[in-house]
């Protein structure tokens, strides 16, 4: 078959842009992409067509050996077809390419491709639940835990190897880390089961962690829990998590805030809510009651007139922000008590308060429907 000319296969000018390269080899990887053409023999072909024409325009170097000479002038510089090259410049197609499962460019080319091995995994992330109370996350604290996490196995270092043996290379996939198979049209690779991608198996395992060069241990550690922080913030700490493969970095710990239930307080945002009993004559005549608060106690002044249900806001005495440090406010809703039990006396001055306002008490009083004509049909 003729080869065609890369620039036509592309749909693109020969002063093409690296970006217009990328984009119209986009819309082709897409337009022929096998998953959407199954069977189609002639959209495969268009697929590899495409690819074979970005993997050499996209190539500075490529490009001017193709620009001056022609598909002659790849060949005979070597670099003809797609043995030796690079399948890095396709990564940024993963979301088109990807979904062939571990698919390999060089495979498909008939290219060879460079063994890939899987990378060591850094340590798991840990996530912790810290029920703490409410004046601690007002505060801050610290809090000693303790966790099961996995760490290196003291016996073999973490190599999980049976001291004084040595790796062998996997005999299933001969050190690859990766088994091809071949699926119609396309060679397909997949990480080796027996290895797990990495290429050597351990014949004589450490006893003490089977062969994986972690052990699950206990640990304890102080945690500094800063002022301010609400319900379900998390906290990272790095470097607390589990232990990675060898040379992997460590998993961190997320450590996930509850705050207890106060008996007294109710946290909204920053500010802190709390309801004051006080009884009909303080609220008609006013005072000054002493209220508790985080820190311990607050002034609080019940101007006279007050009704059931007013909302009085202490300034600042509330939780300082965890990032700005700006507190929030004491937020009192005032309750106005009916007293349930009176004596006699007390009944009696009761009596005559409402007799000097002019209320009927005991008989039938009228009043209230005077008021209610009075508004609604005057
Ligand atoms: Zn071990
Ligand atoms: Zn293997």
């Amino acid at each position: 078959m003729m080869k065609r000319d890369y620039y036509e296969v592309l749909g693109v000018s020969r002063h093409a842009s690296p970006e217009e390269i990328k984009k119209a080899y986009r819309q082709m990887a897409l337009k022929y992409h096998p998953d959407r053409n199954p069977g189609n023999k002639e959209a495969e072909e268009r697929f590899k067509e495409a690819a074979e024409a970005y993997s050499v325009l996209i190539d500075p170097e490529k490009r001017k050996l193709y620009d001056l000479y022609g598909h002659e002038g790849l060949r005979s510089e070597g670099v003809s077809g797609f043995s030796g090259f690079d399948s890095s410049i396709f990564s940024e197609f993963e979301d088109i390419l990807g979904n062939f499962f571990g698919f390999d460019f060089s495979d498909f080319f008939g290219g060879t491709s460079r063994r890939r091995r899987r990378a060591p995994r850094r340590g798991r992330d840990l996530i912790l639940e810290l029920e703490i109370s409410l004046e601690e996350a007002a505060f801050g604290t610290a809090k000693e835990i303790t966790l099961e996490r996995k760490e290196t196995c003291p016996v073999c270092h973490g190599t999980g190897l049976h001291p004084g043996t040595g790796k062998e290379y996997c005999p299933v996939c001969g050190g690859r880390g990766q088994i091809r198979y071949q699926q119609g049209f396309f060679t397909l690779t997949r990480t080796c089961p027996r290895c797990q991608g990495t290429g050597e198996i351990i014949s004589h395992p450490c006893e003490n962690c089977q062969g994986t060069g972690k052990v699950l241990e206990k640990r304890v550690l102080n945690i500094k829990i800063p002022p301010g922080v609400d319900q379900g913030m998390q906290l990272r700490i790095q470097g607390e998590g589990e232990v990675g493969d060898q040379g992997a970095p460590r998993g961190d710990l997320y450590v996930q805030i509850k705050i207890k239930k106060h008996k007294f307080f109710e946290r909204r945002g920053n500010d802190l809510f709390c309801e004051i009993p006080v009884s009909i004559a303080q609220a008609a005549l006013g005072t000054t009651l002493e209220i508790p608060s985080l820190n311990g106690s607050e002034t609080l002044v019940i101007p006279p007139g007050t009704q059931p249900e007013t909302i009085l806001r202490i300034k600042g005495k509330g939780i300082k922000d965890i990032r700005s440090h700006r507190a929030g406010d004491l937020v009192v809703k005032i309750k106005v008590e009916v007293p349930r039990k009176l004596t006699k006396e007390q009944k009696e001055l009761l009596r005559e308060f409402a007799l000097s306002r002019g209320e009927k008490i005991g008989d039938i009083d009228p009043s209230p429907l005077k008021r209610f004509r009075k508004i609604f049909h005057q």
